[in-house]
């Protein structure tokens, strides 16, 4: 195994009813913004719950938080913030409005231009100052809840871009699942889509000596395999809930990350497609994810049959196991709602590839991935190969 650091210093408050603990997670004087996206919080009453449970405190609201949050949009919680000397971020919402969160918690108190916090990939070390935020998650997907990471989305130039570090672990997040009942369909298969890619990338690398990793990384895939298609049908059932919001968070909390390498650069190409597109971020993996697999095969051949016996139980050389492995997670993406054509989401597309590769190449990243072996011809390659 590779050296490493584990620290998560989130407190996960999960289960039924729990939104009834926030006056003793936030500390007894604290001013607190109360921050969520678009208004799904008003109709399915956890705005209610939250207030509710939080009688006594002095809050101010902000409300607006798009998906796939805008650097503009959360320059104006910035601005009320400093004017009205708010000491706590409250984040009630999915991975949007937590991002988000993340970024006003950063931008309030930097010295500087916040844009630079994006542009620059500003590192916020353990220690750093920022304002301390908790979370309510309302859609099991990202894992922000438990993660120092967010992805923000300048408006103005169509880019979307991650920072983040140690200091940007929320306080504390509470999940519980039963309020999954008011997603759309969509935002629960994208849920199980997002967190599976997730897994996918601390996983299907190459064979190492991470074997726990491994064990741990195939059970999360396994168990979105298993309550994947039937959550998006009963998200009112609590087994299946409440084992599909604790698998999010289990694939992006920083466990399986430890001790092995990981590739990421499904992430690095989906975002240029939900910047340029406004593509739902998990269908930007769907699309791209298993394209990487195809065009990396020769590196990742051996993983993916490891994968492919260990996750589908298949049997056939190796080669034939890789191959057909890949083919079965199309086969769930479909399964799950996602159309894994880029023409299928998108109109003008043609022109996507060049645009990526000329984009990444002016960043100064010349290749991606576990081995830095995914060069930017073979991002043109994958990209190409979605049309
Ligand atoms: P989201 O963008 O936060 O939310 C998607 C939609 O779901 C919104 O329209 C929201 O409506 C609605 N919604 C949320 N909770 C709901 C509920 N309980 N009932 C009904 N509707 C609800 O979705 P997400 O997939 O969680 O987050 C995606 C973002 O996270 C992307 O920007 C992605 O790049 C980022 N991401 C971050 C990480 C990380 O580690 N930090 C990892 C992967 C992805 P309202 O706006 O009206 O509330
Ligand atoms: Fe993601």
């Amino acid at each position: 195994m590779l050296n490493f650091e584990l620290y998560n210093p989130t407190k996960l408050v999960f289960g039924k009813g729990q939104i009834e603990k926030l006056p003793t997670l936030i500390p007894a004087n604290a001013k607190i913004l109360l921050a969520y996206g678009g208004g799904s919080v008003f109709k399915n009453g956890i705005h209610e719950q939250v207030r509710k449970s939080l009688e006594g405190f002095e809050i101010v609201e902000f409300g607006g938080i798009e998906a796939n949050p805008h650097f503009e949009t959360l320059m104006k919680a910035v601005a009320v913030i400093r004017e009205q000397k708010i000491d706590f971020i409250l984040a009630v919402g999915g991975g949007s409005v937590i991002d988000g969160v993340k970024f006003i918690s950063a931008a309030v108190p930097f010295e500087g231009d916040p844009i630079d916090i994006l542009k620059k990939r500003i590192l916020f070390k353990e220690g750093s100052t920022v304002i301390p935020f908790g979370t309510v998650l309302t859609l099991p997907a990202t894992g922000s809840e438990m993660n120092s990471g967010s992805v923000v989305t300048i408006a103005a130039t169509q880019e979307k871009l991650d920072f983040g570090g140690s200091a940007l672990f929320p306080k504390f997040s509470i999940c519980d699942p039963t309020v999954i009942a008011s997603l759309p369909k969509r935002q629960l298969q994208n849920g199980v889509v997002d967190a599976y890619t997730h897994v996918m990338e601390q996983y299907l690398t190459y064979v190492h000596e991470g074997y726990l990793q491994d064990r741990i990384a195939e059970s999360i895939l396994q168990t979105l395999l298993q309550i994947g298609p039937d959550v998006v049908e009963n998200p009112t059932d609590y087994a299946l809930a409440s084992n599909f919001m604790w698998s999010c968070t289990m694939a992006l909390n920083g466990l399986i990350q430890k001790g092995v390498p990981s590739d990421w650069a499904t992430h690095m190409i989906g975002h240029e497609l939900t910047a340029l597109y406004g593509i739902d971020h998990a269908r930007t993996l769907a699309i791209i994810g298993p394209n990487l697999y195809k065009v990396m095969f020769e590196t990742k051949k051996e993983k993916l049959a490891q994968y492919g016996k260990r996750v589908f139980n298949l049997t056939g050389t190796e080669e034939e196991i890789a191959m057909a492995a890949i083919e079965k997670t199309v086969a769930f993406f479909h399964t799950m709602g996602m159309k894994t054509l880029l023409s299928e989401n998108a109109e003008n597309f043609e022109k996507t590839a060049d645009f990526i590769v000329d984009r990444f190449e002016k960043r100064g990243w010349k290749a991606l991935g576990e081995k830095q072996n995914i060069t930017l011809e073979k991002v043109k390659e994958i990209v190409a190969m979605s049309y």
